[in-house]
């Protein structure tokens, strides 16, 4: 059975992983850390809620983002404020003193100002709602320019809760030399469709029983 360093992350990632109790990678870790960290390929995993998932592309990320460059690296779409918090406290706790990065959460219900004040002072990952990501893009309040990494999160529900047209206007303020990793539960079709509009030879990775979904 593979540890977490045999899967390519650092020691004092992986030393400080123990500590949270993480010993041995579920199935999707397995799967997706190694070629996350290639960076070579975008992804598609078909994966539940359950498996590990936020790790799976969390500890990449992590191990990927340069804490001494301010701008926004990474960019982690999620469906709801729920989700959107959940998985900012997983990443900062994945961090823990290991790695110095700013993590910033925005979403909406909360105040847009404080969020705008945290975007200033930088930060290299944002995790996001779409309705509310477009509303600071179009206040020019986070910059998607340099992003290197785009995660969709739990997309099958982004897309049921309407927002593919905002996951398109996102998608398209972003520079085309980035990694895009999609996370679903199921493949509607529309999922097949962002892959092959705005992914480059995505590699498939399924857990668990691939199920069709409803869009
Ligand atoms: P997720 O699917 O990302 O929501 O993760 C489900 C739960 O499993 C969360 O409570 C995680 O903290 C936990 N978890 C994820 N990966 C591991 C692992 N490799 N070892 C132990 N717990 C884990």
């Amino acid at each position: 059975m593979l540890n977490f360093e045999q899967l390519g992350l650092s020691k004092p990632l992986t030393d400080h992983l123990l500590t949270l109790g993480y010993i041995t990678p579920t199935p999707i870790q397995e799967k997706a850390v190694p070629l996350l960290l290639s960076k070579e390929n975008d992804l598609v995993a078909l994966a539940q809620t359950g498996t590990g998932k936020t790790a799976a592309f969390g500890l990449p990320l992590i191990e990927l983002c340069d804490q001494l460059d301010k701008n926004t690296q990474a960019l982690i779409l999620a469906p709801t404020r729920e989700l959107c918090v959940q998985i900012t406290s997983d990443l900062e706790n994945y961090c823990g003193v290991v790695k110095r990065l700013n993590i910033t959460a925005v979403y909406g219900g909360a105040s847009i100002s404080e969020q705008i004040k945290k975007l200033r002072k930088g930060s290299q990952i944002v995790v996001a709602t779409p309705g509310r990501l477009i509303d600071l893009l179009e206040r020019k309040a986070v910059d998607l320019h340099n992003i290197k990494y785009f995660v969709l999160d739990e997309a099958d529900e982004m897309l049921k809760m309407g927002f593919q047209e905002a996951i398109d206007t996102i998608l398209s303020s972003t520079a085309d030399e980035k990694n895009v990793w999609l996370f679903s539960a199921t493949m509607p079709p529309e999922i097949s469709r962002i892959a092959k509009k705005y992914m480059s030879n995505p590699v498939e990775i399924t857990v668990g029983d691939k199920n069709q979904g409803q869009c």
